[in-house]
């Protein structure tokens, strides 16, 4: 069985330096109910867990209505990937958990409220903690998310430490996929996968200490030797994605066909079968020095 990833639209109260999401997020706006609802029922032939994304799907005014529906159809984990801002508010959190919801994918991106809210555009810090805090009062499992930037990964650390905290379940770091907004504040935004990867495996040091599950995405092997096990593109479960206006009926094939390279040396890495390599926009503008191929495990 699949995992069901429904977009329910491209609005969102964020304006993140890093959102892969370009001119789409006016062109399209979000769905209507209607729409939603059909997909819901459609998707539950051949999904068991489904996963609300956006743009933003808290600030719908129907979500607690679309979650309702999918815990009537009957899946099994009904998961909820937000920028964790609605959460602060406590009947939103009782309200959603209610209809149906069990899994929260939450993101932050900064251990200060000024690094996150600048990462985000938005006043969103104390939000996102708050949000954490409430969910996990209530007994509810959350996961998070960090996305890789030049202004973030010497802290990742620091941002692993917030998390373990807060008590997350579980954490990951993935590095920017240099799209939409993103593509465009490149060099601003994109930093070196080498000078990344010291911080993040101090950063999965954080969580292991305290058994904490901490992954990565977006990073291949080269960079994470002994580090390997938290890859998560090895782990990720299958998912069909409803986007705004097709069906993605093998989310994997198309991310490692379409959206993923491989560099001139892979073919001697001893990982090239099952590393699927950086986001393609990257060795782009930076080549592929950095990418040398592993002979033996360490
Ligand atoms: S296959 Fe290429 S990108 Fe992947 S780990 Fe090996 S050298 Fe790095």
């Amino acid at each position: 069985m699949k995992k069901a990833d429904i977009k329910t639209g491209f609005l969102c109260n964020n304006n993140c330096l890093f959102c892969v999401q370009g001119p789409e997020k006016k062109k399209f706006g979000n769905k209507s109910t209607k729409e939603l609802k059909a997909i819901i029922k459609k998707a539950k032939k051949g999904c068991d867990t489904i996963v609300f994304t956006g743009g933003e799907p808290t600030i719908r005014k129907d979500l607690i209505e679309l979650v309702a529906l999918a815990k009537t159809l009957g899946f099994r984990t009904i998961q909820i990937q937000s920028n964790g801002r609605m959460f602060v508010y406590e009947k939103f959190c009782k309200d959603i958990v209610a209809a149906g919801a069990n899994e929260f994918a939450l993101a932050l991106h900064g251990h200060t409220p000024q690094l996150h809210n600048y990462l985000t555009g938005a006043e969103s810090f104390r939000q996102i903690v708050g949000g954490i805090k409430t969910l996990k009062k209530m007994g509810q499992v959350v996961i998070t998310n960090t996305v890789i930037t030049k202004s973030n990964y010497r802290h990742l650390p620091e941002i692993a430490k917030i998390l373990i905290g807060l008590g997350v379940d579980q954490l990951q770091f993935a590095f920017v996929h240099p799209l939409g907004a993103a593509g465009r504040n490149f060099d601003s935004i994109v930093p070196r996968m080498e000078m990344v990867a010291p911080y993040l495996k101090k950063a999965t040091d954080v969580g292991r200490v305290l058994n904490k599950k901490v992954m990565t995405e977006g990073i291949p092997f080269c960079f994470l030797d002994g580090y390997e096990d938290g890859i998560s593109e090895t782990v990720m479960p299958d998912i069909k994605i409803f986007e705004q206006i097709e069906v993605i009926d093998d989310y994997a094939k198309i991310r490692i066909t379409n959206d993923k390279a491989k560099g001139p040396k892979c073919a001697k890495c001893i990982y090239n079968d099952i590393c699927e390599g950086p986001w393609k926009e990257y060795p782009q503008v930076f080549g592929w020095d950095e990418f040398r191929p592993v002979n033996k495990k360490k």
